[in-house]
């Protein structure tokens, strides 16, 4: 079954991790997927895998590369669905954080993320169906030692998550965050990098550092977690707004 037929869906951060295994997943949903991110080489060469998608290049800390991204993607219709999912992380001592790496990564995990939805939400307001998907962490739930910055900023996700449910509740717009543990993808091999760098580990000792608090022991795949976006874009998904929903192995 196509569920999302005729749609239109915007997924930030769409040519690697995550943000690709939802692409992939809502255009076999039946959606026209339009991928966004800095890197458009890498965009295009993931677009062109997936039928019907397009890339657009977009720095979600620009204001006029988020309006010219956003202009050309409503270019022959609106814009249904909202992925926000372009994100970065880091990890250091918070007595050793820099008020400048504190900006860069609220810049664009909860800056950023405003922009995209501000770019979208007047259409959505007054639509028939919306949907914005905000992938939040594990950390917009709990505190993490080492990662203040992106913890804060991941709390902020899930804050505004709820926030706007409630603002949009008399409309057909649903806003949810999936809130995944560590995943595998680029931004948990960093971290394994990092973690052996810091502490001269091994790189099994260092995922095993990473796994340590998901119950099943292992990393989360990124289609793991695009299956649960996939599902908040469905049409009948249509009362469940304003939810953060852990996608963790079983971690609670
Ligand atoms: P990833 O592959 O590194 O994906 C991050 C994406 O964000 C990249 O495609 C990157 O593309 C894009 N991006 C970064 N800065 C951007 C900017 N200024 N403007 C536009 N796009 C930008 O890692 P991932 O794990 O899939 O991460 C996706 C999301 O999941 C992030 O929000 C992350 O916080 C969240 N998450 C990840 C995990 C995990 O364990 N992996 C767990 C929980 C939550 P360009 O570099 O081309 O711009």
């Amino acid at each position: 079954m196509t569920t999302l037929q005729g749609r239109r869906a915007v997924i930030t951060g769409g040519g690697t991790g995550i943000g690709l295994a939802c692409a992939r997943d809502i255009a076999a949903q039946g959606a026209e997927v339009i991928l966004m991110a800095r890197n458009l080489e890498r965009l295009q060469q993931a677009a062109s895998e997936i039928s019907g998608a397009r890339a657009v290049q977009l720095d979600v800390t620009e204001d006029a590369s988020v309006e010219a991204a956003f202009t050309e993607a409503r270019e022959g219709g609106t814009i249904d669905i909202l992925i926000n999912n372009a994100g970065i992380a880091a990890a250091s001592a918070f007595h050793k954080t820099t008020i400048e790496e504190w900006r860069r990564i609220q810049a664009v995990n909860v800056e950023g993320l405003v922009r995209c939805s501000l770019a979208v939400v007047d259409d959505m307001r007054k639509a028939d169906y919306a949907r914005i998907v905000n992938i939040a962490s594990i950390a917009g739930l709990r505190g993490g030692a080492y990662i203040s910055p992106y913890v804060a900023s991941k709390h902020a996700v899930v804050g505004l998550t709820k926030s706007l449910s409630l603002e949009y509740a008399h409309t057909q717009l649903t806003v949810n965050a999936i809130c995944p543990g560590y995943v595998d993808t680029a931004i948990v091999d960093n971290s394994i990098a990092n973690i052996m760098a810091k502490t001269g580990r091994s790189r099994e000792e260092a995922l095993a550092e990473l796994t340590k608090n998901n119950p099943q022991g292992r990393l989360i795949t990124p289609e793991e977690v695009a299956e649960a976006v996939t599902w908040l874009c469905s049409p009948l998904s249509a009362s469940v707004s304003g939810q953060a929903i852990m996608v963790s192995g079983g971690a609670i």
